[in-house]
Parts: structure tokens; C-alpha cells; sequence
């Protein structure tokens, strides 16, 4: 347990409250589902208001976010070592199957494998210590034999429909509700989603041998999302299941936001784990530049997106606007941004039949799928005219990068486009715009590369952050 508090400088206005003193105590992953459905089209759009943030919105206790503008280096696959026929060679495990671990236990023995080679490089020096084998347990019914944590036993209600890693003083313990959690993620993302969860608890277990939990509870949570991302580039390099598949990074995407707090959650709540556009970039930060990246986040100012709702009506709302009202709103924004982008901007024309297409999504994701898919139609028309590529997957990453970009003035205050809008982003909106990419590539799966997902959410985010110079276009 420990109190830590954070305070970032940015460059922008941005719109949240503060992040003050925060309590980490027991480490929780807590679940939440994922939307279900298929719906047809791609998208929505950003909730309005003229209130958009102004400088005197800060308090005392107010955080000032920085979102870095370097431009993430990418990952360069690692020399793993392999066999004479060129197959890479998983490494030897370095624990024995934890018979308490149920199904999982294999899984188990890759993360701590992992974490034997590169617990230096995160900690600074030192070496992993596996976790007793008795205190990795998968709970699967009323049945199961729950472990001591400070003399008492861990609750069921503890347990139900969570994971959680926690340090006790009988030793360090891993605990996860297998029935109903696990079943629910293996259904929904396959092996993916219960190994991403394990690797992000062992990343729990790690921060505590490290030393690593002087941070906020957010910080302390995404660090640890951060670690899973690090094991899966590990796992790929050498293609050890899931990850011995592209397919498995865009279910990590998915299984990711499903974790998301909700809308209008606070950065500075004492289980706040972050949204689902953060903990995607988490997740991503780790998968790029791996442990040692990971291991500055307490330092970095990270880039977060979570802010409450700034007042009653838009929690009412979810800050969601009506869906023409929205269109209303959005459309000249859009042209008028687009207008800058490109001094022949002939203005855009929606047709019923598009409106159609994106009703349903508006109604089901949120408000942004329709600014989602608004962005990206108003990306390709920008691509057509400036004479490059709008077909293929390359140019529909180039178009999520645009639409990132056409987010970012709705939410950074912009002296010529925030007046102009009358709009700003609400507390959930980015997440929308991932769940709307999600929906997009769910529905064209067969015309998609597997891993196209993991891409177009991370060109997303490099226009959101970085605007449309980004882009290349
Ligand atoms: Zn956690």
C-alpha cells in the first residue's frame, strides 16, 4: 500500500480535473464486458457543447496533461534463437506448471520465463522470483480452496468476475475468477484475452518486486497493461501461441478496451485502470519499446484521455448527442477543417443511404461512431484529392490517422476550430472511435490483414496526438 500524487505539464488545455493523491492497495483488474452485436456500417460522432474546456476550468488539484509528440520509433523485431530448421526456440521454462492454475498454468510459465530474461531491464537491476505455485490459483467454483492474504482468506466477492494480483504477507498471489471471467474472455478473444489478463497481474507481481508502486493507481495500472503488451512482442518474436498470430494483437485490442472504465470515470479515482483508447496505448507502448519503456511511465506524463463529464446533462446523456443534431454540428466542422487541409475542399454531401448505415452504429457504440465514420469518409475525399492512395490497407490507415486528427481540436483547445465547432469531445468519445474500428474491421474481416486492427488503432492515436502532419498527406 502507498500514496503517491502526480502533477504534468502540457501544452495543451486539456479537459479533466485533477489527478490528487492517489491509494494503491490491492492490484485489480476489474472486467467489464464487451458490446456485443455485429452492426452493419462503420460509424457516429464527438458529443457537443458549446461549453468546451477553457483555462478556467483548472483547480488547485488539477493535472495538466502532456502528450508527447515524438513519434513512437516502431518495434524492430528481436533475434530470438532458433533451431536448425529456422522454427524459434521457446525458451526453457524456468518454473514448473502450477498445478492450481487450472488450464492456465502453461501460460504462467511463459510469462515468468519471460520476465526471467527482462527483469533487469524494467527494474533497473535484480532478478525475478517466481510466484509460489499455490498462490496462482484459478477460481473456478465455491469449491475452490481460496489463499490466505494477511492472515484472512480472499473473499469470493473478491474474486467474482475479476483478476487480481496481490502481495500479502504469506508471499504474492494471483488469483482470477476462471468460471465466469475467464470463460467470458476465452469466448469472446480466444486464448488472447485470459493471456493478456495473466500477463498484466504478473505485471502486478513484478511492479512490487521492482519497487515499481510509488505511482497513482493509474499509472501503476497502465504500467502493468504496458508489461502485457511487452510479453506479447516477446511471444511474437517467437511465435509462441497466441502470438503466433497477428490475429491475436487485434483480440488483444479488443479484450483491452472490454477492461475500459467507464465514460466520465476519473483519472484520479483510486481503481482508476484508464479508458479503453489509453489502455490500448499502454498496451501498444509495450509492444513497441518494451519493459524499459514501461519502466519510465511513472516519469513520462502520460498521455491520458480520462476526464469526468463535465456536468450532470452530458452524464445523463453518456455525452452523447442526438444523432441529427450531430450530423448538424459535425459536418461543417469537418468541411471547415478539411478546408484547411486543402484550399479546393468542395465541401461534402451525405447521402440518406450513409445515414442509414450509421444510425445503428450511433445507437449501439455511441455518438462518436458517427463522428468515426463521418472522419474517415471526409479522410478519403482529402486522400482522393490530394492524388494519393485511397484503396488498400495502407490508405485506410493513412484515413484512421486523418480522422485521429480530426479529433484532436475538439478536445485541445484550437484558437481558429474550437470557436468554429461549438463541439468538444466527451469522456468516452476516443473510445467509441476504437469501438467504431473494431466494428469496421469486424465487418470487412475477410478483406483485412490479421493485425490490421492493432495498426489502424495505433494510426489513430498517432493523429490524434500528433495531428494531420503525421499523416503524410
Ligand atoms: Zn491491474
Amino acid at each position: 500500500m502507498q500514496t503517491g500524487s502526480i502533477r504534468i505539464r502540457h501544452r495543451h488545455t486539456w479537459p479533466t480535473r485533477g489527478l490528487t493523491a492517489l491509494l494503491a492497495t490491492t492490484l485489480v483488474l476489474a472486467s467489464c464486458g464487451v458490446d456485443d452485436g455485429v452492426v452493419d456500417a462503420a460509424v457516429g460522432l464527438p458529443t457537443s457543447t458549446s461549453d468546451s474546456p477553457s483555462p478556467g476550468d483548472t483547480t488547485d488539484d488539477t493535472a495538466e496533461l502532456d502528450i508527447p509528440l515524438d513519434t513512437a520509433p516502431g518495434r524492430t523485431e528481436t533475434t530470438v534463437d532458433t533451431d536448425t530448421s529456422g522454427t524459434a526456440v521457446i525458451p526453457t521454462a524456468v518454473t514448473s506448471v502450477p498445478e492450481s492454475a487450472g488450464a492456465w498454468g502453461e501460460v504462467i510459465v511463459l510469462i515468468e520465463s519471460f520476465w526471467d530474461e527482462n527483469f533487469a531491464a524494467f527494474a533497473g537491476s535484480g532478478t525475478f522470483t517466481p510466484l509460489d505455485r499455490d498462490r496462482i490459483v484459478a477460481v473456478e467454483d465455491a469449491t475452490t480452496d481460496l489463499p490466505d492474504c494477511d492472515f484472512a482468506q480472499i473473499g469470493t466477492v473478491d474474486v467474482e468476475d475479476n483478476a487480481l494480483a496481490a502481495a500479502c504477507s504469506e508471499g504474492q498471489l494471483i488469483v482470477w475468477d476462471d468460471d465466469d471471467l475467464f470463460a467470458e474472455l476465452f469466448q469472446d478473444f480466444g486464448t488472447t484475452g485470459p493471456t493478456v489478463v495473466l500477463a498484466h497481474e504478473m505485471g502486478h507481481a513484478v511492479q512490487y518486486q521492482a519497487g515499481a508502486l510509488r505511482n497513482s493507481t493509474l499509472v501503476v495500472e497502465q504500467q502493468a497493461d504496458c508489461l502485457a503488451g511487452a510479453y506479447a512482442a516477446w511471444a511474437t518474436d517467437r511465435r509462441i501461441s497466441p502470438f503466433d498470430s497477428a490475429a491475436a494483437l487485434d483480440s488483444a485490442v479488443g479484450a483491452t478496451v472490454s477492461f475500459r472504465d467507464h465514460p466520465g470515470a476519473s483519472a484520479a479515482a483510486s481503481d482508476a485502470h484508464g479508458s479503453g483508447f489509453d489502455r490500448v496505448r499502454a498496451f501498444q507502448d509495450g509492444f513497441d519499446r518494451g519493459v524499459g519503456y514501461c519502466g519510465q511511465y511513472g516519469d513520462i506524463g502520460l498521455p491520458i484521455t480520462e476526464f469526468p463529464f463535465q456536468d450532470q446533462e452530458d452524464a445523463d446523456t453518456g455525452g452523447n448527442l442526438d444523432f441529427e443534431a450531430l450530423i448538424d454540428l459535425v459536418n461543417p466542422y469537418f468541411d471547415a477543417l478539411f478546408a484547411t487541409r486543402h484550399n479546393e475542399w468542395p465541401g461534402m454531401t451525405i447521402s440518406e443511404e450513409q445515414l442509414d448505415g450509421w444510425r445503428n452504429a450511433h445507437a449501439q457504440i455511441g455518438d462518436n461512431a458517427t463522428g468515426t465514420a463521418m472522419a474517415l469518409m471526409f479522410a478519403k475525399r482529402l486522400q482522393i484529392l490530394e492524388g494519393a492512395q485511397s484503396e488498400g490497407e495502407g490508405a485506410l490507415l493513412q484515413q484512421a490517422c486523418l480522422a485521429g486528427a480530426a479529433f484532436a481540436p475538439l478536445i485541445f483547445e484550437d484558437a481558429e476550430l474550437t470557436p468554429l465547432a461549438g463541439l468538444s469531445l466527451s469522456p468516452g468519445d476516443m473510445d467509441e472511435a476504437v469501438l467504431t474500428m473494431i466494428r469496421i474491421v469486424e465487418t470487412n474481416q475477410d478483406r483485412l490483414d490479421d493485425g490490421f486492427l492493432f495498426e489502424a488503432v495505433a494510426a489513430l492515436r498517432t493523429g490524434f496526438t500528433q495531428g494531420f502532419d503525421s499523416c503524410g498527406i
